[in-house]
């Protein structure tokens, strides 16, 4: 497929400016985003006092890094409201996490946020190559998630026909992909897989649908992922970022035309990464844990909120904001195995590397004794099922044991499962991780 370069004029002036005029705005934004948040959020000033630092001292991007952070406990102990900078009756909408770890957390938008909000997430469509008049399908779960809505309005925004599909019901899905023939789908990745499996079960090849391109994200998803949804569905897959405490889906997204991680919206987002040990702030290129700082939002301000997503800043290049590296994982995700530290979106890529097996997957952690046992369950392609030995099973499950040993370090029982026997998801994030370990006291 031929990426579609972005036209003079369909970019926001700002995605092409100077860094120097880049950084001119954050730095106008930010001062008036830590005094408005020390002057409205009582438990942030609070915070502020406590370490001594005040918005006067904010004289340069650097001096954010004097400021404490905020954390997802913050969002706990005030909740459900007690971060909000405004009154609830200035709040037009209200969403919340969606628990992937623990207690949902809920955030509100004023008028100038739902509005700022619309207008990043057309920008991302429109980096991902969707133009004003493309019909777009969008099957991430409409509710108190941001997923739905946020993905809705930016749509809309730019001028695209929205098809508010929502999670779930996937044969009605994929009926409605094939009556009004959209040009984009916008879902989680490991749905998109459940989506493409109903096509390959009707016989559809991808040639034959209609998306051009898919808009993936809300979970974390490897370059082998990525390769095996453009297979499966025929179309460029482009990853998009957010969180709900920053905002919602459209944080940050990939350019269709290079594909090389998602592009923070920096006028809107300021992003340091930190060391998550000590909190100190890393350069560039380094990989560590997130940190956002809200530039320009009013109903639910962050100063440097610890997303514990772990990934690197890199340099600009299709648009002038720094882009973040693919998410490896949460930091809470980290699995901790006989000592070594592992994200299961490293066991995807092994797993992804062997195109007999499809992207499903799932890793049961049991322990023997004080040893911890990994067994990674993964499934053959569709086509394959039935259809291959149980040598050539075994060869797979060997090959990928191996691969697992030697590139992250942890010994790992395969097991090779024929086709759709793992749970599959159908409204939202796949569930990777099944541990049966005995808690630890
Ligand atoms: P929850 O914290 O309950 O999962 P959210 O829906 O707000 O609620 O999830 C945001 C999180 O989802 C991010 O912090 C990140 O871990 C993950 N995420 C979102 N988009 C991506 C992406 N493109 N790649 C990897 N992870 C992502």
């Amino acid at each position: 497929m031929t990426a579609k370069l972005p036209q003079p004029g369909e970019l926001d002036p700002i995605e092409t400016a100077s860094r120097d005029e880049i950084a001119a705005l954050q730095l106008e934004r930010l001062k008036w985003s830590v005094r408005y948040t020390y002057d409205n959020v009582e438990p942030y000033r609070r915070k502020c006092l406590d370490k001594g630092v005040h918005p006067d001292d904010l004289k340069s991007l650097a001096d954010l890094g004097r400021f404490p952070f905020m954390t997802k406990s913050d969002l706990r102990d005030n909740y459900p409201f007690g971060l909000f900078a405004v009154p609830v009756k200035q709040i037009r909408r209200l969403h919340a996490s969606s628990g992937t770890t623990g207690k949902p957390v809920v955030v509100g938008y004023t008028e100038n946020d739902l509005n700022n909000w619309a207008n990043l997430v057309a920008r991302s469509i429109r980096a991902a190559g969707g133009r004003s008049g493309d019909m777009v399908h969008v099957a991430y779960g409409y509710g108190m998630f941001t997923g739905g809505l946020g993905a809705h309005y930016g749509v809309e925004r730019l001028g695209c026909t929205v098809v508010p599909m929502s999670g779930g019901q996937t044969e009605k899905q994929v009926q409605q992909i094939l009556d009004f023939r959209p040009d984009i789908i916008m879902v989680t990745p490991s749905y998109s897989l459940v989506i493409a499996e109903e096509f390959e079960r009707l016989g559809i090849p991808p040639e034959e649908i209609s998306l051009k391109v898919g808009i993936f994200g809300a979970e974390p998803w490897g370059q082998g992922m990525r390769a095996e949804i453009e297979r499966k569905l025929g179309l460029d897959a482009v990853d998009i970022y957010g969180l709900t405490e920053v905002m919602g889906p459209g944080v940050a997204c990939e350019c269709i035309e290079s594909k090389d991680g998602p592009v923070i919206w920096e006028d809107h987002f300021y992003p340091e990464i930190i060391d998550p040990e000590t909190g100190e702030v890393l350069p560039d290129g380094e990989q560590g844990e997130l940190v956002f700082t809200s530039l320009t939002k009013e109903g639910f301000p962050v100063i440097r909120y610890r997303t514990r997503d772990l990934t690197r800043l890199l340099a600009p290049t299709s648009r002038s904001f720094r882009r973040m590296d693919k998410i490896v994982g949460r930091s809470d995700d980290m699995l901790i195995v006989r000592g070594v530290n592992v994200f299961p979106t490293q066991i995807e890529e092994q797993i992804l590397r062997e195109p007999r097996l499809t992207g499903n997957y799932q890793i049961v952690l049991t322990r023997d004794g004080h040893l911890d046992n990994v067994e990674v369950r993964c499934e053959l392609q569709r086509e394959l099922t039935g259809k291959v030995g149980r040598g050539a099973i075994e060869e797979i499950s060997r090959s990928v044991a191996h691969h697992i040993k030697t590139l992250i370090g942890i010994s790992t029982r395969v097991q090779v499962m024929d086709f759709d026997t793992i749970p599959r998801t159908q409204t939202g994030k796949a569930r990777r991780v099944i541990d049966q370990r005995p808690k630890q006291l």
